[in-house]
């Protein structure tokens, strides 16, 4: 088989984090060679995904209803809202079971240099969402990196802005 004919499927696999050329035509003929029920079953699950999960109205978690469930959950404390990078850190926090507030989840964190702007991180919406009259208080839990602490910082001087 000419190797352009797998150029389409390399160029996606490819565009992964942490996955360079050499892995992704690795993963690919793996996937078509050795594996093709697995294969099936990736495209079956992303199409499904891509089909089904949304963002929540309020928190921007991945949900399959406008409102996920943490969110729509009477047991939540509505006052208290954890911002968080990404949904993993979303389920780890979850996990600890030590937090019984609200979420928003950024899906990433300030990062100029690779474009990574305000407008990515859907700060509006956060902002918006905090001073929705019934959040009083906003944990910043980004992560321990330079980005994500300066993002906790950008969003704490905007919050502090606005009274929280
Ligand atoms: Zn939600």
């Amino acid at each position: 088989m000419r190797p352009s004919l797998l150029n389409p499927l390399f160029a996606p696999v490819t565009s992964l984090p942490g996955v360079g050329p050499k892995s992704a035509a690795r993963m690919a003929y793996h996937l078509l060679q050795r594996d093709r029920r697995g294969a099936e079953a990736l495209a079956g699950a992303l199409n499904h995904a891509l089909t089904h999960l949304h963002h929540c109205r309020l928190c921007n978690n991945f949900s399959e209803a406008d409102v996920c469930e943490v969110c729509a959950s009477p047991q939540r404390d509505k006052r208290q809202l954890a911002v968080v990078e990404m949904p993993a850190d979303f389920n780890m926090m979850e996990a600890t079971q030590s937090y019984g507030g609200l979420y928003f989840v950024l899906m990433g964190r300030l990062s100029p240099l690779d474009g990574i702007g305000p407008r990515e991180i859907h700060l509006d919406r956060l902002i918006s969402r905090a001073t929705d009259g019934v959040v009083e208080e906003v944990v910043l839990a980004t992560n321990f990196t330079p980005e994500g602490e300066a993002t906790a910082h950008t969003l704490g001087e905007l919050l502090k802005a606005r009274g929280l």
